[in-house]
């Protein structure tokens, strides 16, 4: 972040007097745009909160366009349209046109299935530069299980297909866990065969209703490991033809991750109802109020003065063990939503440290819901989740 003395004014006007916004204040290049919880999957891990946003809430079609317009204007390069399921939204393609005319390079974020070959057609010349899709498996049986909608993964391969017919940069993401980790060099392999750039190899993380599938989806320490050496052998053999990004589940870790490179440091996303978030969990944290886009106040005001970004960034904020610890500017104390979710307050050191007092409860935790008999999947739906019919394994 920059150390200029920022007016307590919330005009745009203002902040563009001082050299580029972007740069003097430090504004992420790339945003996430939740433009919708509405999904016709049920994915047991989704990211998106457990108390979902409902269709009336959504931004209108004019706000979002406001809200493009504003992230070119104050320095934003890259826009995610993402959800929920963002092809939910009918407005889709003219959301993609106007960010494409405000000069933002634009990449969908899909589970595919809503997609036809038509509106695809119409997202690349709205201007649409890159597709990603959410792959649960590598055949119909436990992917269509996973996300709870059948015939989903047929139509993922087909839109996968589809997207590089028409010439569009693809990436696929495989979310990894205990059901499905076994899938991981079929997962690479069919990477390849659908002319992917990019394979995100994303373990589940363990928020909202990850948390509450933890025991169905939580790997053991021995399939973390091979996965990891999958990885590492794929990326060597594969230099130049796959980028292989890899998401690691930190319970596992002996220190945490630099979650969204540091709270309000890199990252901000927007949800369906407008709220501006360090991440797209953070609404799981109690007690912080959240600005608007349909605040009187500008993106940029809300990124550099609201109080939910002020309060966890930087280490001024840090109780002990962080406080004192050599590693504190090197991840910022973890995750401030995995603290919260598992410790009950926010501030305190993320249980995935090692040096955190509960690391060793959480571990064992870990350790015995992965050796566990729960293999049922709590569905995320807008009713607060269905439990998966049948037996435990
Ligand atoms: S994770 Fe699954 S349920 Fe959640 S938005 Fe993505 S496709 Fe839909
Ligand atoms: S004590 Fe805090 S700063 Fe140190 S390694 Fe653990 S989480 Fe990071």
């Amino acid at each position: 972040m920059s150390d200029v003395t920022i007016p307590p004014s919330d005009s745009l006007a203002v902040l563009e007097k001082q050299r580029s916004t972007a740069e003097t204040f430090g504004i992420p290049l790339a945003v996430l745009l939740e433009i919708t919880h509405r999904c016709p999957l049920q994915c047991p891990y989704c990211s998106n909160p457990v108390e979902l946003d409902r269709s009336a809430k959504e931004l209108t079609t004019a706000e979002w366009k406001k809200v493009l317009t504003e992230l070119a204007e104050i320095g934003v390069l890259q826009v995610h349209f993402s959800g929920g399921e963002p092809t939910a939204r009918k407005d889709l393609v003219e959301l993609v046109k106007h960010a494409s005319d405000v000069g933002l390079y634009t990449n969908l974020i899909t589970s595919a299935v809503l997609l036809t070959r038509e509106r695809l057609s119409d997202l690349a010349d709205a201007g649409l530069c890159h597709v990603q899709i959410s792959f649960q498996g590598i055949e119909e049986g436990l992917a269509d299980r996973v996300g709870g909608y059948k015939g989903g993964h047929r139509k993922k391969l087909e839109v996968a297909r589809w997207t590089r017919e028409l010439d569009l940069p693809l990436t696929v993401n495989a979310v990894m866990h205990r059901q499905n980790l076994h899938q991981l060099p079929d997962m690479i392999q069919m990477a390849l065969d659908l002319d992917a750039d990019r394979l995100e190899v994303a373990n589940v993380q363990y928020y909202g209703w990850a948390l509450k599938n933890r025991a169905a989806l939580m790997p053991t320490v021995a399939q973390l490991d091979k996965c990891t050496r999958t990885v590492v052998e794929a990326r060597e053999r594969l230099k130049g033809r796959l980028t292989i990004d890899y998401v690691v589940p930190d319970y596992y870790a002996l220190r945490p991750k630099k979650c969204m490179g540091g709270w309000g440091r890199q990252f901000f996303n927007i949800s369906p109802a407008g709220k501006v978030l360090p991440c797209h969990a953070a609404e799981s944290i109690t007690g912080l109020d959240f600005e608007s886009v349909r605040s009187n106040h500008s993106i940029a005001w809300i990124w550099q003065n609201s109080e939910a970004f002020n309060r966890y960034r930087g280490t001024g904020w840090m109780k002990e063990p962080c406080k004192s610890c050599e590693f504190r500017e090197i991840d910022f104390g973890g995750c401030r939503c995995q603290a919260f979710a598992l410790t009950g307050d926010a501030a305190n050191t993320d249980p995935a440290c090692a040096l955190s007092p509960l690391h060793e409860t959480i571990f064992k935790q870990a350790e015995a819901e992965a050796g566990g008999e729960t293999s049922r999947f709590l569905y995320r739906n807008f009713a607060g989740g269905t439990l998966e019919s049948g037996n435990d394994a």
